[in-house]
């Protein structure tokens, strides 16, 4: 069975990178009827922060992004890295037993010392391995009398590490080129690499899609899991989703968050479908459930080149989840008053297609049902070069008119203006609700309270 899980580090609320890759996940699993599992990857305190769980939670739900296995569901054992220490640990142990990791005395000014000189030479930072040497017995010892040490898995010193990516194909690291990384801390707390590695190794996790930035720690956690004797899943590695700028997306660079989304009334349906096809072709354009979603999900079609993430298409997709909303969802943000109570639900039908936020509900209503003013300079200026007996005729016409039948009324006021198309709609709509687009002119005529149309008239005919 398929096993995918989204493992974050609690630092922060999601945004719309690492949403992606929990989609993604997601969507595997469900396509092979697998579990989907979710894992809080705090090991390191220093930077996980205890209500950044909860609003990632938050987050994933709101999204309709439900785990399978995880919070909620399991003990927290299961499911979060800093509750298993005592295992990573054991494992950490066994590997220095079998002389498969060892003790690092460096301290971090030699260590930061080794990386300017490598700077300056126009060398990649890596350990020098300076401590791979030490006689296992005398580093025991040192550890044993207190000397504080980092934990470092010795990486093969040649040949060539390589897997298959599921996006990427085959990959090959000459060993040569990977120093040592440090699986544990001094303070005794696995370092990422070895904590995320062997989480997934003992949670029977299959397959992993991650961000492209964590491409170079896979070869080394293939030594690690083989050091072992664990297996490793099959790794795929996402493109990165970057800005108009093309830089990477991050929230300090004003990449909205799922929560700045959400305050702004985006619609979970809107934002899925939009990851969904942020790098991955999905054929069908419209709004699809994320059943239907995973269905088609193939990830060696997904793209390796960076997705650029475009407001303008998220925009799309909240046009089109709106459009579905259900009626409950959008009520709640209508608050203006001037609106007859049973008109309510013929009217967020009406509007509900031209919403990108239920609270712009209310804006249409002040339009639509209001005697408040609308028409902006540009639109009065528009009016008065269309002049005044253009709208007294529209007046007369709509004070007997049946407003039920618009293509009849649309004829009559062919007839009776000598306009069509654009030149007769335009200014009325304008005239009407004070805007350029809008729903169809034929129901907002219908719905417009007979007041309010006379007002709006005779405020352009004056
Ligand atoms: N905690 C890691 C991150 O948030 C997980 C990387 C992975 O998915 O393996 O980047």
């Amino acid at each position: 069975v398929v096993r995918t899980r989204f493992a974050p580090s609690p630092s922060g609320r999601l945004h719309i990178g690492n949403l992606r890759t929990a989609l993604f996940n997601r969507l595997l699993a469900r396509h092979h009827q697998g579990v989907f599992m979710l894992r809080v990857e705090d090991s390191d305190a220093a930077r996980s922060d205890a209500t950044a769980i909860d609003g990632l939670q938050s987050d994933l739900r709101w999204l309709g992004l439900a785990w399978d296995a995880g919070p909620g569901i399991d003990d927290p054992e299961d499911w979060q890295q800093s509750r298993r220490a005592a295992l990573h640990a054991d494992a950490a142990e066994r590997l220095r037993t079998a002389d498969a990791a060892y003790p690092c005395f460096c301290s971090i000014e030699r260590l930061a010392a080794l990386r300017d000189r490598q700077q300056r030479a126009g060398e990649p930072p890596r350990y020098d391995g300076r401590c791979a040497g030490i006689d296992p017995a005398e580093a025991a010892r040192r550890v044993a009398a207190g000397e504080p040490s980092v934990l470092r898995l010795r990486m093969p010193a040649d040949g060539v590490i390589g897997f298959t990516d599921r996006l990427r194909g085959e990959q090959s690291f000459p060993a040569a080129d990977l120093d040592d990384p440090v699986i544990q801390r001094a303070d005794g707390s696995p370092a990422f690499l070895f904590a995320n590695a062997l989480d997934d190794a003992l949670m029977g996790i299959t397959h992993v899609l991650r961000g492209e930035d964590h491409l170079s720690n896979t070869p080394r956690q293939l030594v690690l899991l083989e050091r072992l004797g664990l297996d490793a899943p099959c790794y795929g590695h996402l493109s990165l989703v970057v800005d108009e700028r093309d830089a990477p997306l991050s929230k300090r660079r004003g990449a909205p968050g799922i929560d700045d989304l959400r305050d702004r009334g985006v619609l979970p349906e809107a934002i899925c479908n939009y990851l969904a096809r942020l790098g991955n072709p999905v054929p069908d354009e419209t709004l699809q459930t994320l059943d239907q979603l995973a269905a088609g999900f193939d990830v060696s079609r997904l793209s390796r080149r960076p997705a650029r993430f475009d407001e303008r298409q998220l925009r799309h997709w909240q046009s089109l989840a709106m459009a579905r909303a259900p009626l409950e969802t959008l009520r709640p943000a209508l608050q203006a008053s001037c609106i007859p109570h049973e008109l309510i639900p013929a009217f967020i039908a009406l509007v509900q297609p031209n919403l990108q936020s239920a609270g712009e509900l209310n804006d249409w209503a002040v339009r639509l049902f209001d005697d408040r003013d609308v028409m902006t300079d540009a639109t009065r200026a528009r009016a008065t070069e269309v002049g005044p007996e253009f709208f007294e005729t529209v007046l007369t016409m709509l004070e007997s008119a049946d407003t039920s039948d618009w293509k009849a009324l649309r004829a009559q006021l062919e007839e009776a203006t000598g306009r069509r198309g654009g030149a007769l709609m335009k200014p009325l709509r304008q005239v009407l609700t004070g805007l350029d687009h809008g729903p169809a002119l034929g129901a907002i005529i219908h719905i417009m309270p007979a007041a309010i149309r006379r007002l709006r008239l005779q405020r352009a005919a004056a």
